[in-house]
């Protein structure tokens, strides 16, 4: 199955994605992560990725698809994959309609979660990162400790720039203006599932599972539906139905 995981900044489609990969065990392919080792590692993108990622806007579409088109030519990602921030813009959502035409796949869901504003502020302006690992901990979870509980780092803790209340009510604003009509492209097309993100990270996580039991049942019937009423199928026909189901 392919997932595209979708909802604004804050949402937590990466903690979401991160465990469906686990579970599902399909790769998690973050644009942002693949941006931030780019970041890091100071490539020619990288370095112009950076500049724009830091104020809150939207790496331009071209790169974005350059890297996903990389990405998804991998072979883990071959029986199947969760996209996290991608496709963010509509521009993007027609490439990638495109490039999944391209390796045959017509069998994807998008899953939009969803929270207000006030709540996604609250929840990435109390985030900080850890300078040395990147990794990402709530002010809560990390309160009177000074050594980061994933790589030991001292004092590596701080708010990331577009962690800033600032730029996240400009990422909100891009979020609305660009990629909400990504998720009308979708809903257009009867691709869209939509989850309640308000919730400690399980439930919710519970709630795109079921939804994915869903997903792959109403598949199967439709895919019995077309046996049934193909009664006199020819071997072709049976031949065909296996490989979809593959
Ligand atoms: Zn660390």
């Amino acid at each position: 199955m392919r997932l595209i995981l979708f909802g604004g900044p804050g949402v937590g489609k990466g903690t979401q994605a991160k465990i469906l990969s686990e579970k599902l065990n399909i790769p998690h392919i973050s644009t942002d992560d693949i941006l931030r080792q780019a970041v890091k590692d100071k490539s020619e993108m990288g370095k112009k990725a950076g500049e724009i990622m830091n104020s809150g806007n939207l790496v331009p579409d071209d790169i974005m698809v350059c890297i996903i088109k990389e990405r998804l030519s991998k072979p883990d990602s071959q029986n199947g994959f969760i996209l996290d921030g991608f496709p963010r813009t509509e521009i993007q959502a027609v490439a990638l309609d495109k490039l999944l035409e391209e390796m045959n796949i017509n069998q994807f869901a998008v899953v939009n979660i969803y929270a207000d504003d006030e709540e996604l502020i609250k929840r990435l302006n109390c985030r900080r990162a850890c300078k040395e690992c990147g990794k990402i901990f709530s002010l809560e979870k990390i309160d009177g400790l000074d050594k980061c509980q994933n790589c030991g780092a001292e004092n590596s803790f701080y708010l990331r720039d577009d962690d800033k209340e600032d730029v996240i009510r400009n990422r909100l604003k891009v979020f609305k203006s660009s990629t909400l009509p990504v998720l009308n492209y979708y809903q257009e097309r009867g691709k869209v599932v939509s989850v309640n993100g308000i919730g400690n990270i399980e439930d919710v996580n519970n709630l795109i599972l079921a939804e994915h039991r869903k997903l792959k049942k109403d598949h199967s019937f439709f895919l019995i539906t077309a046996l049934n009423a193909c009664p006199s199928s020819s071997l072709m026909i049976r031949i065909f139905i296996f490989f979809t189901i593959a």
